[in-house]
């Protein structure tokens, strides 16, 4: 990219007017319409001209496979740095930061959320605007933290996208499966004992359903081989809080886990 800080001003800009409502173009000047000339009249139809052979269908370009860079990872520092390195995803192109984890990789749980939003993608930190700070109040009500170093009392946390997607809409099925090698290696380096998946995106990458998260949240599972329970994204209970009930239900069973196990 020529100018890559040109570009992340002019993106910051865009947010800022959709942010203030300014989702429509108009001019600097205003139009007189009544002044502007008649539009042109319609061509007339021309005869119908006889069928051109039709050209053959081109085959979709084939989806690169993250596979073999994610396997060549050894360690948690050379995964961060492969997928820093990584351009095949456009995503990156309009994010600040790569958003690669937060919290202790020793932690027995580790949380996957969806994927940055606009402050995790400034600071370059999962988890860290109003959603994150719910989620950091859901978990020390049963004792974790990202901020502890004690693998019994600590979060690993990290998301299924790296990169922020524009305006925060949904990651597209092909930017999931383009990355999700690399979020399997990221949970077979980090081996937790408990994986949390927060919300749909998570739910239905790792735990190869087609069910929505109402119907998935505490059932567990298994990713990788290693127990995982879906809960509601915080970002939803701050819209629908009459659901905390349940997400408090599902911290409980995890908590029990993790005093059995
Ligand atoms: N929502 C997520 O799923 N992940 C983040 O990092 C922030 C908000």
């Amino acid at each position: 990219m020529p100018n890559v800080a040109q570009f992340h001003h002019d993106l910051a800009l865009l947010d800022w007017h959709l942010e203030l409502g300014a989702d429509e173009a108009i001019g600097e000047v205003p139009v007189n319409r009544y002044a502007l000339e008649a539009p042109a009249p319609k061509p007339v139809a021309k005869p119908e001209a006889a069928p051109q052979p039709v050209a053959p269908v081109q085959a979709a370009p084939e989806a690169f496979d993250s596979t073999p860079i994610a396997q060549a990872c050894e360690s948690l520092e050379a995964l961060r740095a492969a997928i820093e390195a990584f351009d095949h995803c456009a995503l990156k192109q309009g994010a600040r930061n790569t958003v690669f984890c937060d919290g202790h990789p020793s932690a027995r749980v580790m949380i996957i959320g969806e994927a940055p939003g606009r402050e995790e993608d400034r600071e370059g930190r999962p988890f860290i605007g109003r959603a994150g700070q719910l989620l950091d109040r859901m978990f020390a009500a049963i004792g974790l933290s990202r901020h502890e170093e004690a693998a019994d009392a600590a979060l690993y946390i990290t998301n299924v996208l790296p990169w922020r997607p524009p305006q925060n809409r949904d990651p597209l099925p092909e930017e999931i499966a383009l990355m999700k090698p690399f979020l399997l290696r990221h949970i077979e380096l980090a081996q937790p004992d408990f994986i949390v998946t927060m919300g749909n995106p998570s739910t239905k990458t790792l735990r190869d359903t087609a069910l929505g998260i109402t119907k998935m949240r505490g059932q567990w599972g298994e990713v990788l081989g290693i127990p995982s329970v879906p809960l509601f994204h915080p970002a939803y209970l701050l819209r629908s809080p009459e659901k905390k009930r349940d997400a408090w239900a599902d911290l409980q069973s995890l908590r029990a886990r993790l005093e059995n196990g």
